[in-house]
């Protein structure tokens, strides 16, 4: 496996408190890794971390660049995006707007080309490129949050609780698209508390607890765990 984000002994804090205590991972190319955890175990602040938005303490680096020195945009040029947890999308501007917004530092040729993938996967984006984001279904915000964060043609994908809010035929939708963007070539590292259709898709998983991580393994074995399926699968 060719690695493509390590994260090693992190340790990030809001002011005294320790939210992730030295955590380490790895996302391989063509991979779909998935964070699993109960609400406030640390998975939002991890990825926020991983992105630029908070500070960390710790190594990371990306296509095998310390990513230390980078801010938030030398990460986005390097071909990492995140799509955050509340989608955070320009609810008064339509749908094509919020996508090119996504491309802004890019060619408009490129842009272009980008906007013709976005559409081939999420064709129902396409059919609403006029319509005002703000009016948009959640499933249908969340493809535009995921379609604005491909515009740049990352090369790997974080995703934050994608299935948040979502019916489960609208997620087993989000998640067939998140196994057709490995096929295309972009990794996913993917945060959710519905472990179940997370596990489902994903090649490895970690589970985190209190900010740690208390298991990782293939999402086969890590399915099949008889503590992850009565904690998070609702099995006994
Ligand atoms: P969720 O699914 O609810 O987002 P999570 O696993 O993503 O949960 P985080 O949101 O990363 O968890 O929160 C981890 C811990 O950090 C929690 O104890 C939370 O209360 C705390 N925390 C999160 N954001 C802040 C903040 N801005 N200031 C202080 N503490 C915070």
């Amino acid at each position: 496996m060719s690695t493509l984000l390590s994260v090693a002994d992190v340790h990030i804090a809001y002011g005294k408190v320790e939210a992730v205590r030295g955590v380490s991972l790895e996302v391989g190319a063509n991979e779909i890794v998935t964070i699993i955890g109960a609400n406030g175990a640390g998975k939002t602040t991890l990825l926020n971390a991983i992105m630029g938005v908070l500070p960390l303490r710790g190594r990371t680096s990306f296509a095998g660049t310390d990513m230390a020195p980078s801010d938030i945009e030398d990460r986005v040029a390097t071909g990492l995006s995140l799509v955050p947890e509340h989608r955070e999308l320009f609810g008064t501007m339509n749908v094509e707007d919020n996508l090119e917004l996504g491309a802004f530092r890019i060619a408009k040729a490129v842009a272009a080309q980008s906007l013709e993938r976005v559409y081939a996967l999420f064709p129902r984006l396409k059919e609403r490129r006029k319509q005002l984001a703000g009016t948009l279904s959640g499933g249908e915000q969340q493809m535009l949050a995921m379609g604005r964060a491909l515009m740049g043609a990352p090369k790997l994908l974080m995703l934050d609780e994608p299935s948040l809010g979502l019916a489960p035929i609208i997620v087993a939708d989000i998640f067939r698209t998140v196994g057709e963007l490995r096929a295309a070539g972009v990794s996913v590292l993917l945060v959710e508390q519905n472990a179940q259709a997370a596990l489902q898709i994903a090649d490895r998983a970690y589970v985190m607890e209190l900010g740690e991580f208390v298991l990782q393994g293939s999402a086969k074995d890590i399915a099949s765990n008889t503590r992850v399926a009565a904690s998070y699968l609702g099995f006994q």
